[in-house]
């Protein structure tokens, strides 16, 4: 069996000459005050063992990440029927485009890219009851975690400044490809982006991408095999904004990432891992924590490919 924990501490040593790059992000105003060199990750393997080092056990917001989440729980209404509103080819564009949904004619690039985040969004809005509380329960269930919740200051923080998200929302809205109500759509968007966890608390909640569909404390079945094999290579090549490809090259696992720092990755059947190092690259991907990860997949000789 392999000793995971031994290897993230082998990692946390060789990472450290990495901690002076990259940048915290400032585009939403709260999340440029966190400290900028906290560090940690969470692995938890298919035989249900749990390794962590650093500063895995604090709460984080876990921002694009949540955008995984959002399209699991929208494909368990509309399956196939998703992607006649959201294509899956990634997009070689910033995350937040309007150019390309305005030549594509409103149908966003991918589930993962801003656009299709809100349609996804959108999609949850009209399929859940009340739709911020049932998706926080979704999450909370997926980790077995009842902490779990969204960080108000920063849901207002990223409403107060988001501007092209809300232009992004109109123009879908134009084509057709909104339902609801542009400012409820926002809304829901940047509470599930506000979402905080710690990196156990990630790994556990995405552990099902790993383990065939089932959850980790309940084993209660989210998706089927099929549906885990394609949000999965979806993950692989749409999940790090316009350095999908430079992810594969270098860590050759599916994963996403998210601006508040958090990566989490998957190896189906046999581990996911959670990462959080605040500091970004410039394509918005946390510097320390796609080098762990480089590092994770050379030291035990496993990637999916
Ligand atoms: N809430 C952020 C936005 O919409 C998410 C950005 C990210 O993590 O990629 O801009």
């Amino acid at each position: 069996m392999t000793n995971y924990k031994q290897i993230l501490q082998k990692i946390e040593q060789e990472i450290k000459p990495f901690s002076n790059e990259g940048m915290v992000s400032t585009s939403i105003p709260e999340l440029a005050l966190i400290s900028p060199f906290k560090f940690g990750i969470h692995l938890v393997d298919t035989a249900r063992v749990d390794s962590s080092i650093g500063d895995s056990n604090e709460k984080f917001s876990i921002q694009s990440i949540s955008k995984v989440l959002s399209l699991s729980c929208a494909f368990k209404f509309l399956g196939e029927n998703t992607w006649s509103r959201v294509g899956v080819e990634p997009s070689g564009n910033p995350f937040n485009s309007l150019v390309q949904l305005e030549y594509e004619k409103g149908k966003p690039r991918n589930p993962f890219v801003n656009a299709g985040a809100i349609v996804i969004a959108d999609i949850l809005v009209s399929n859940l009851k009340s739709p911020k509380s049932d998706f926080l329960n979704f999450v909370r269930n997926l980790a077995n975690c009842d902490t779990i919740n969204f960080n108000e200051e920063v849901a207002l923080s990223e409403k107060k400044v988001g501007y092209r998200n809300a232009a992004l929302a109109n123009l879908l809205k134009s084509f057709g490809n909104i339902e609801n109500d542009v400012d409820e759509v926002l809304d829901f968007y940047f509470h599930q982006c506000s979402i905080e966890m710690t990196c156990k608390e990630l790994a556990h909640s995405f552990y099902f991408f790993a383990n065939g569909g089932y959850t980790l404390a309940q084993n209660h079945r989210i998706l089927t095999e099929s549906q885990i094999k394609r949000l999965n290579a979806l993950m692989q090549t749409c999940g790090f904004y316009d350095e999908s490809g430079e992810f594969a090259y270098k860590v050759g696992l599916p994963g996403k990432s998210g601006i508040g720092g958090g990566i989490i990755a998957i190896h189906p059947q046999k581990y996911c891992v959670a990462t959080w190092s605040p500091k970004l690259n410039e394509k918005g991907n946390s510097v320390m924590g796609m080098k762990a990860l480089e590092l994770l997949t050379t030291e035990t000789q496993m990637s999916i490919f």
